[in-house]
């Protein structure tokens, strides 16, 4: 059976209301939720998931959160914990993502919060990728820490719910260098499977599903996933424009 493509989106801090999250949410839902070979989540903000899980439809359209606590007990002023995101219908939770890296985010926590989240039965959507590339080839020895750092602990049976988003910081956003090429991430991909190869089995690696992210949009989205071969995007700005992420969406049915 053809395994369908994964696009994500992540809302960041955006939008600014409710009544626009609630426009946008339906208007990519029409769409997402036509898509035979897609599985569409929305990472929204944490205060939008209550109303916006009164929207979800079906399977093909669900929502995720932009991050959670690992903590069970209470007494963490702030944090948002796994029994907190289940009940408002998140399934699926980015961990680990640039701007939280960029906030004071470890891997050691990136790790227990992929522990409590995929025990929990979330899908956590571990985000790596180097803030610069070198022509010695020292940003793929900065991936191959990030991700070992932040499977630390991390058994098999926690992987089958985890996927792994390749996101180089050089290309996301809008202080985004430039973009990322095709090849780049296809070496990326073939890199990260064989960490995990070795780190893992051949199983495991080849069982993960790698997702590109940066800067995405209707003009790049095809080329990679021909040249980049990645089982889905994870798109940042692109998911609040509706036209845009119908685009995106109809390419990844398609591919
Ligand atoms: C992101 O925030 O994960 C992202 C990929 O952002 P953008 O698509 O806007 O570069």
């Amino acid at each position: 059976m053809k395994q369908k493509k994964i696009i994500i989106g992540n809302w960041k801090m955006a939008p600014k209301s409710l009544k626009e999250a609630r426009a946008i949410f339906q208007n990519n839902r029409s769409i997402a939720g036509k898509m035979r070979n897609v599985q569409t989540v929305m990472c929204v903000p944490y205060v939008y998931l209550s109303e916006l899980k009164k929207l979800i439809t079906g399977h093909r359209y669900v929502l995720g959160a932009q991050d959670v606590s690992f903590e069970k007990d209470d007494a963490h002023t702030g944090e948002i914990s796994t029994n907190q995101l289940k009940s408002l219908g998140a399934q699926y939770v980015i961990v680990g993502h640039s701007e939280r890296r960029a906030m004071g985010e470890s891997n050691e926590s990136i790790s227990k919060k992929i522990i409590a989240a995929t025990k929990n039965g979330f899908t956590a959507v571990l985000c790596i990728g180097e803030e610069e590339r070198d022509d010695e080839g020292v940003y793929t020895k900065f991936v191959k820490t990030q991700l070992l750092e932040s499977l630390t602990g991390v058994t098999k049976k926690n992987i089958e719910r985890l996927i792994i988003a390749y996101e180089p910081v050089w290309a996301i956003g809008k202080a985004a260098k430039h973009e990322a090429k095709p090849e780049d991430v296809l070496e990326m991909s073939i890199f990260i499977r064989k960490v995990l190869t070795d780190a893992f089995s051949k199983k495991v690696a080849v069982g993960v599903p790698i997702l590109y992210g940066g800067s995405t949009n209707q003009k790049n989205a095809h080329g990679f996933f021909i040249g980049g071969e990645v089982d889905g995007l994870l798109v940042g700005r692109a998911s609040l424009k509706p036209a845009v992420f119908t685009k995106i969406l109809n390419i990844a049915n398609e591919v």
